[in-house]
């Protein structure tokens, strides 16, 4: 890259990070204060829109969570695949038991799931937020959810 090509790289790169268009108004008490709002009301009532597309998670760079299936594919003799595909844990029977148990049966659930594994449970394992900032998941969603929104929004019901 041309040293002039570079400056101009780096002083774009600076000038986002100095002055994004939105932000979680306290990233680094996000992880705290997602914990203790574990129970708000704020993940269900934020929540009601959603209708399960997952396109939040399929278009974020940095979910990647998968799903693995047992396929046969002959009979005499006996064959099968093992295939591995995109999951997301916004789709209702994702969580599901065989048993027909489902511990996130609600919209509020997942959603406090997504939200949570990118700005509480990825900090408390690896101690750094999983949100780039790259608001695909803002802009996609067919209903308006917004991942800012709601770190604030229980961020604010916590205080
Ligand atoms: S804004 Fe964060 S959570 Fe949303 S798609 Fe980008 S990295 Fe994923
Ligand atoms: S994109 Fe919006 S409507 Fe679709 S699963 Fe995500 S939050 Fe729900």
């Amino acid at each position: 890259m041309a040293p002039a090509d570079k400056k101009k790289l780096d002083q774009t790169h600076a000038d986002a990070v100095a002055a994004p268009q939105r932000a979680v108004k306290d990233a680094k008490g996000a992880p705290a204060a997602l914990k203790a709002g574990f129970d708000s009301p704020v993940w269900e009532e934020m929540a009601k829109p959603c209708i399960g597309c997952g396109i939040c998670t399929f278009l974020c760079p940095t979910c990647h969570c998968f799903d693995l299936n047992d396929e046969v594919t002959g009979s005499t003799p006996l064959k099968g695949i093992r295939v591995r595909t995109w999951d997301n844990c916004q789709f209702p029977d994702f969580t599901m038991h065989t048993s027909g148990h489902n511990p996130r049966e609600t919209t509020g659930e997942r959603l406090r799931q997504r939200v949570s594994h990118k700005f509480r449970y990825f900090h408390e394992n690896f101690g750094m937020l999983q949100c780039t900032g790259c608001g695909r998941c803002v802009s996609e969603c067919p209903v308006g959810i917004d991942i800012v929104a709601v770190v604030n929004k229980v961020a604010e019901h916590v205080a």
